[in-house]
């Protein structure tokens, strides 16, 4: 049983998703593929079709990301919104995952999914943030990745895996330089539950929301 990492910004892992970015970056193996709301420029209605083109040819395009929102960096909000729903768009076509950037913007998202009529199933990466945030999210398709933060038991994102429902849960390092079986490690000690467990559980939580399946 493999513990998949599902957003990783190291090329070249086993069993876990390469967060490339551009169609330039995408190498061998499962990757995911999005402009971040810190790179959306003038040029953003291109880089769409070119990232819609590129994730059509290549299944192992396993998702649209990282995109999302950004108060603190990045361009105007307004914008930023534009590039997400289109991107968001982009993913409930494919039937793919969006793995979610959200700083200081709870509230955009909810916006989004109040009023969406067909949201992709959206994976909030490296959760941190409030319990109470994180059920007002439950009703919709959100998911929670959990990253370096959940090794810390005081974190909100330990705080939240300890009571998040299990279908909601995947892992990541993102750009950490811990081993992703750490983070398995920590959340084995949380849930009380063998990694293999969890490990089976991460592939089951990926394969139902997804079009394209991990094994
Ligand atoms: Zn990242």
């Amino acid at each position: 049983m493999h513990c998949w990492d599902i957003h990783t910004h190291q090329a070249g892992r086993n069993h876990s998703i390469y967060q490339a970015e551009s169609p330039a970056n995408a190498v061998e193996g499962a990757c995911s593929l999005g402009i971040h709301p810190w790179r959306v420029d003038l040029g953003w209605e291109g880089e769409i079709k070119r990232i819609e083109e590129c994730a059509q040819g290549n299944e192992q395009v396993l998702a649209i990301g990282e995109v999302g929102f950004d108060r603190l960096k990045g361009s105007e909000i307004p914008l930023q919104k534009e590039v997400f729903f289109a991107q968001a768009n982009l993913a409930a076509r494919l039937a793919i995952p969006l793995i979610l950037h959200c700083v200081k913007s709870h509230d955009l998202l909810l916006a989004y999914l109040k009023s969406a009529t067909n949201p992709p199933n959206i994976i909030w990466h490296g959760w941190n943030q409030r319990p109470q945030l994180a059920s007002q999210l439950l009703p919709y398709p959100v998911c929670f990745s959990f990253g370096k933060q959940v090794v810390h038991p005081e974190s909100n994102s330990a705080k939240w895996l300890a009571i998040c429902p299990i279908d909601r849960v995947f892992f990541e390092t993102d750009d950490s330089e811990l081993k992703i079986e750490s983070i398995y490690q920590a959340a084995s000690l949380i849930l009380q539950l063998p990694v293999s467990r969890l490990a089976e559980q991460v592939i089951v939580n990926w394969n139902a929301i997804s079009k394209r399946k991990i094994s």
